[in-house]
Order: C-alpha cells, then sequence, then structure tokens
C-alpha cells in the first residue's frame, strides 16, 4: 500500500516482477495488474516488449465517462424529512439516452444520484448528522479539461469546481429540501481527481467504456502477451463495477492457481 509501482520488470518475454518509485525490486513468480490497461502496458512495460498492433488498439479505445462528486456533511435529521432511502437517483424521466446526453453536455440541473450512507450505518456521523453524498457522470474534458492551464489547476478551475458543487447541491434539494442550509463542511472532485488518486486514465470511473465493441470478450482478457503478466479489473473483460472487478479477481487468481499447479515457472 502506498507504494507506486513504476515498472513490471519482463524478461524473455516473461514477467518476473515489479519496480517501485521508491526503488525496490520485487520479484514475483507472477504479477497482476489491476491499474489503468494503458499505464500497464504504455507506461509500466518498457516500450519494445509488445507489439505495436496491440498498442495501436489500445490507443484507439475509449475510456467510460468519469464522475463530478460532491461530499457533504450535514445536520439534519433526514429520517424526520421522510428521506429513509441511502441511495436515490434523482432524474426527470426513464429515458436513459437523454439522462447521458444531459451528462455530456454537463447539465447539472438535470439530476444525479444522492448516497446517503449514514443511513445504512449511523455510527459514521454524530446523532443527528449525515453524510450525503451526491455523483454526476461527466466527461474528462468537461469544459476544456474543467478550465485548467496548460495542465495547472488554477482559479478558473476552482471556480467551476465551485459553481457546479453549488448547481448539484441545488438539483438535489429537489429530493431533501433546505439541503444547502444544512451544510457543515463540503468536498468535491473533478474526473482530474479521480484520476490523480486512481490512476484511471481520464478518470475513467468504469474502465473501458461499455460500448458493444468494447464489451464482454472484445476487453481485454485476464492472460497477456506476456507469460505471468495478468490482468483482473474494470480494464478487462468482466467490465465496470465493484462487484464484477472482485468475481474478476478470483477468476484471474484461479487462473493462475490452474497455470502453476501444471507447470511452475
Ligand atoms: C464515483 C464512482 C462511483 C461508482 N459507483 C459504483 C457503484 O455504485 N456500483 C458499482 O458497482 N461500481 C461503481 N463504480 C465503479 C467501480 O468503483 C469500479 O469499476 C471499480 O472500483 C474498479 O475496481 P478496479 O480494482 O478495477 O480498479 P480501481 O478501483 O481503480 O483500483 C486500482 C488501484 O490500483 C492503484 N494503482 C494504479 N496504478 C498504480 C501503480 N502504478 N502502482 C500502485 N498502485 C496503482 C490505484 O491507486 C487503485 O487503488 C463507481 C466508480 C466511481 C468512480
Amino acid at each position: 500500500m502506498g507504494n507506486k509501482v513504476t515498472k513490471i520488470l519482463v524478461e524473455n518475454n516473461k514477467a518476473v516482477g515489479v519496480e517501485t518509485a521508491k526503488g525496490n525490486k520485487i520479484n514475483a513468480k507472477y504479477v497482476v495488474s489491476n491499474a489503468d490497461a494503458r499505464q500497464t502496458f504504455l507506461k509500466l512495460i518498457e516500450p519494445g516488449k509488445l507489439n505495436s498492433k496491440f498498442l495501436d488498439c489500445l490507443n484507439q479505445m475509449e475510456p467510460s465517462l468519469s464522475f463530478f462528486q460532491v461530499w457533504l456533511g450535514v445536520d439534519m435529521n433526514l429520517r424526520d424529512k421522510g428521506i429513509t432511502e441511502y441511495e436515490i437517483f434523482c432524474y426527470p424521466s426513464y429515458d436513459l439516452g437523454y439522462i447521458y446526453d444531459s451528462c455530456l453536455q454537463g447539465k447539472f440541473e438535470s439530476g444525479c444520484g444522492i448516497c446517503i450512507p449514514t443511513l445504512s450505518a449511523p455510527g459514521l456521523a454524530p446523532e443527528s448528522k449525515h453524510i450525503v453524498s451526491l455523483i454526476y457522470p461527466i466527461p474528462y474534458d468537461y469544459k476544456e479539461r474543467w478550465r485548467t492551464e496548460n495542465g495547472k489547476r488554477g482559479d478558473s478551475y476552482r471556480k467551476l469546481k465551485d459553481e457546479i458543487k453549488r448547481q448539484l447541491i441545488e438539483t438535489a434539494e429537489r429530493v431533501i429540501p433546505e439541503l444547502s442550509e444544512h451544510i457543515i463542511l463540503s468536498e468535491a472532485a473533478t474526473p482530474l481527481t479521480l484520476e490523480r488518486y486512481t490512476q484511471n486514465s481520464k478518470g475513467a470511473a468504469y474502465g473501458w467504456a461499455s460500448t458493444p465493441d468494447q464489451s464482454g470478450t472484445n476487453r481485454l482478457q485476464p492472460e497477456t502477451l506476456i507469460k505471468n503478466l495478468y490482468l483482473a479489473g474494470h480494464w478487462t473483460t468482466s467490465g465496470g463495477g465493484t462487484i464484477t472487478v472482485a468475481i474478476s479477481g478470483k477468476n484471474t487468481a484461479e487462473m493462475i492457481i490452474k497455470v502453476h499447479s501444471k507447470s511452475p515457472p
């Protein structure tokens, strides 16, 4: 934990370990990467170790949408206001095409996801207080990459972030009236924040976009072109989601155990 891998060590087309940012080399019989697929193949593996057709294909694939997120600490008793569901999707219609298009355009008044973890786990906040988190799917390149200047987050970035936070709180007031009057603390994250913390390309929330040509077997498989290097997680065939990535990890582990029992390296 807290150790960035900077290199997957490959000898004779076989993964033999990893190197970390602290300069440690860790030998391993097998390497499993659930990191961003572009990072795994374009950054962590030395150039020249993989065929260019595969790398071109990887470069052409499209990451999924990211999220704008808001977390609030509020001093209001939500149960007294009749709010008992810990997850609420607040959208004006069931037309998913319309909702998706609204998200691409950043129509923050159209709706948002509301999650209130303290309704299912009250111990997460003091009595009569709650955590309210708001999420809104959004592209990484919204407003010229969030009004960054030469990749840097300056005043324009922060202003845009604050404005969207305000708009989403207003949208959530359709479900939780007077929410804005009860905020004790607030925090927000853009797709750039997600990219920074998860290292997922473009802050992708679900790995590759779940389009038909990038789903199921069209996604990356657990086995790679490099022997003993395996993949798991949302960039692989099971796709995005916490349960699917857990299953993907289990499947990859079982695959390695099977391979190892037949012919250990
Ligand atoms: C805001 C948001 C809400 C979501 N809501 C839901 C939901 O309600 N239900 C659901 O099922 N799914 C949801 N998802 C999707 C789900 O969270 C992801 O698909 C899933 O967590 C991906 O898991 P993973 O293990 O593949 O990758 P990640 O969770 O991205 O894990 C990869 C890990 O590798 C680490 N890492 C990356 N590079 C390196 C490196 N070089 N060295 C060392 N470590 C590295 C990262 O720090 C990270 O910890 C949501 C995603 C987001 C962003």
